[in-house]
């Protein structure tokens, strides 16, 4: 077993199978969530001619590109993002195994998975519906809590007694009420300034299972690393369509994309947490250990 577990590209290979899988799933929750379908009942079925999948025609990644993304039952056409979100969770997995096996941490390992499901779960739903499930939000936060109290190493705690799991439950509480109440405030004031609604409730209540996770740096790296992404992604967008817009279509403001248009944070805030997790990590404490070590000592003294 200990043999099995550090050969990195063994891991590797399982985490990109089993992320395939967790792929396909989180596309089946994205379609049947927000209309308050069940995940599990009844199996998958064409939303189309509602004709039931059969298994072998539903073979994470594989069906899509041997069907060229059309369906068997009928003229249905697949969406190309059943493909994409099978193979970013594919890839997702099979990173967090592969670090794993050389931190031989497979709770951090497995935590880290979980995470990520959730996250890219919430990317998908949020570009879709512009809203976040509260059984992702609120449910992650309470999930967060419970696996920092179980598993301190999550917090880089080491797991010796109670007290550990305790310092750990704590770093993730912090993390949850810090990280959404900034995030509370930094949308209040910014609605004031712009005179419009700037962030969503469900933004807020993300940011709070993103902090129950990943602790109260990691929920502080992740509002300013999501408006960042925002931006990078965001204005090339938003410079394009300008660009790509007709003078007389710009006149009718019959634009694609422009500014104060309704865009959803939510995606943003989740690759940020999910680059956070995967190795920004290391990057951060250092950096908060560097700033915050002078400041502590400076009101200690
Ligand atoms: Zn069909």
């Amino acid at each position: 077993m200990e043999a099995f577990l550090a050969n990195p590209n063994l891991m590797a290979l399982i985490g990109f199978f089993l992320g395939a899988i967790v792929g396909s799933f989180i596309n089946v929750c994205a379609y049947r969530i927000p209309q308050n379908k069940s995940v599990i009942f009844p199996r998958s079925f064409c939303p189309l001619c509602e004709e039931p999948i059969p298994w072998v025609r539903n073979i994470p990644l594989f069906s899509w590109l041997f069907q060229q993304g059309l369906a068997h039952c009928c003229s249905y056409k697949i969406p190309s993002r059943y493909f994409w979100v099978e193979l970013f969770t594919a890839l997702g997995f099979a990173y967090l195994f592969y670090t794993g096996s050389s931190f031989s941490n497979l709770v951090f390992t497995l935590t880290g998975c979980l995470f990520v499901f959730l996250l890219i779960s919430v990317i998908v739903i949020d570009m879709e519906t512009m809203t976040i499930p509260d059984r992702f939000s609120i449910g992650g936060a309470l999930l967060g809590l419970v696996l920092s109290f179980a598993f301190p190493s999550m917090h880089a705690l080491e797991n010796l007694g109670l007290l550990a799991h305790l310092s750990s439950f704590f770093e993730s509480l912090m993390g949850l009420l810090l990280g959404s109440s900034l995030l509370y405030w930094i949308g209040a004031i910014a609605s004031r300034v712009f005179d419009r609604e700037a962030l969503g409730e469900g933004d807020v209540k993300l940011l709070g299972c993103i902090g129950a996770f990943c602790g109260w740096k990691g929920a502080v790296f992740t509002i300013f690393g999501g408006a960042m992404i925002g931006c990078i992604f965001m204005i090339p967008m938003l410079l394009l369509s300008r660009l790509g817009s007709r003078k007389e279509d710009l006149e009718r403001g019959d634009r694609k994309m422009e500014w104060g248009m309704e865009v959803p944070f939510g995606p943003f805030l989740a690759i940020a947490a999910i680059l956070f997790w995967v190795g920004a990590r290391f990057w951060v404490e250092e950096w908060f250990s560097e700033k915050l070590n002078p400041f502590l000592e400076f009101i200690g003294a």
